[in-house]
């Protein structure tokens, strides 16, 4: 935090706008909007935002009023499971597409496969994991062919670009999130860019009980309780004048490991050439031959130490012990106990390789260099 978001969070107070309507909803919208050359409806959270965006693209693919009921959606495996949940809230099957090794997102050659195998999917949802553009061009090509929805999930991409352009303006619909450990936060919250004015306002109605405009309550569609409180609007409008300076100090957490960690058998989550990543989290792939023997089920890991290897969980028990926090790459969707019955496509198996070798680091952007040289002597010491 910084003293803006005191500041525009006190004014709602004083000024008692404290309910979803305000000045900091409104600037937050006009912010976002010139950042995106998008249309903005800020909301109670990314996922409120991704469902929004998947009735919206659900509308324009198959009719006002229509549901997803019976219809599939192409979407990352890989990924934190508020990307698939609009999917199964409005009773669509997730058709979950694996990723590729230059973003560790949406492997396009997987994506060509499944619109071989199903040529009548609509709508394509995917991440951009970890801050690192997905490979925008070769999707757009599919997606255009295909003439598909395209919705993305920039909950963690937010101010990260592909050839220039923001993650999360590619497609008709995009999301961004605040909650708390995302770039920029406001405790909470979520935002949806359009492309089309027409549907910002279905989804700022919707987000509000899908109240007509007549003297009484009246509601002729379904409706939802998702509206942003101007409360937290003013800690996320405050936090908006710093998101790139947080850039800068992620990708200077992001170089740091690099450095530290340059003589081990291990590589980073890339940051594809063509892009310019946020680095929201640093991640470490350990190489095949310094993997010690690691097994988990669905709960519980083993593990057996042994000399100049690791695995994920040594290396996250010995950040455990300097109260220092860390995690594995998110465990993919197709793997999940509630997803099991949906189909997967890949090509190669690698976001199964990559949930099983590789972890998050510490990235705070609070973290002084100082600390980060212990944690990457504690990593380093693991490799002994
Ligand atoms: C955090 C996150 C979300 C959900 O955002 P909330 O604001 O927490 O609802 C969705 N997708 C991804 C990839 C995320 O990391």
């Amino acid at each position: 935090m910084h003293d803006l978001e005191m500041q525009y969070m006190e004014e709602a107070y004083k000024t008692n706008w404290m309910s979803t309507v305000g000045e900091n909803i409104n600037t937050l919208e006009n912010q976002i909007s010139k950042m995106t050359d998008h249309y903005a409806v800020a909301l109670s959270s990314g996922t409120a935002a991704l469902h929004m965006a998947m009735k919206l693209a659900t509308e324009r693919a198959y009719g006002k009023g229509e549901t997803l009921r019976g219809h599939r959606v192409f979407c990352s495996d890989l990924t934190f499971d508020a990307s698939i949940n609009p999917i199964l809230y409005e009773g669509g099957i997730p058709v979950f597409i694996d990723v590729e090794k230059d973003s560790w997102n949406m492997d396009p050659d997987a994506l060509r496969k499944a619109f071989d195998t199903y040529p009548e999917v609509k709508i394509v949802a995917l991440v951009h994991l970890y801050g690192t553009p997905a490979n925008m061009g070769e999707i757009m090509n599919i997606i255009n062919e295909h003439d598909a929805i395209l919705i993305e999930d920039a909950a963690e991409s937010m101010g990260a670009t592909y050839k220039g352009k923001q993650t999360g303006t590619f497609g008709h619909y995009g999301c961004y999130s605040f909650n708390g450990n995302k770039i920029i936060t406001g405790s909470s919250g979520g935002v949806l860019i359009c492309k089309d004015e027409e549907d910002a306002n279905k989804a700022r109605k919707w987000s509000t009980q899908s109240r007509e405009n007549a003297p009484w309550y009246q509601h002729e569609e379904l409706g939802y309780n998702y509206r942003m409180s101007n409360v937290i609007a003013g800690v996320v409008r405050g936090q908006m004048n710093y998101l790139q300076e947080h850039i800068n100090q992620k990708k200077d957490i992001y170089e740091r490991y690099k450095e530290g960690l340059s003589d081990l058998p291990v590589t980073l989550n890339p940051l594809i050439k063509e892009g310019q990543a946020n680095n929201w989290l640093t991640c470490l792939l350990i190489d095949e031959e310094a993997m010690c023997p690691q097994i988990r089920d669905d709960h519980n890991v083993l593990y057996k130490s042994e000399k100049n290897k690791t695995c994920p969980h040594e290396i996250l028990d010995a950040l455990n012990e300097i109260n220092a926090e860390g995690r594995p790459i998110w465990k993919p969707m197709h793997m999940q106990p509630l997803f099991h019955r949906y189909p997967f496509i890949t090509c190669t198996h690698l976001g199964e390789d990559l949930f099983r070798r590789g972890l998050c680091l510490p990235s705070d952007n609070k973290m002084t260099p100082e600390v980060q040289d212990y944690i990457i002597d504690v990593i380093r010491a693991c490799f002994e």
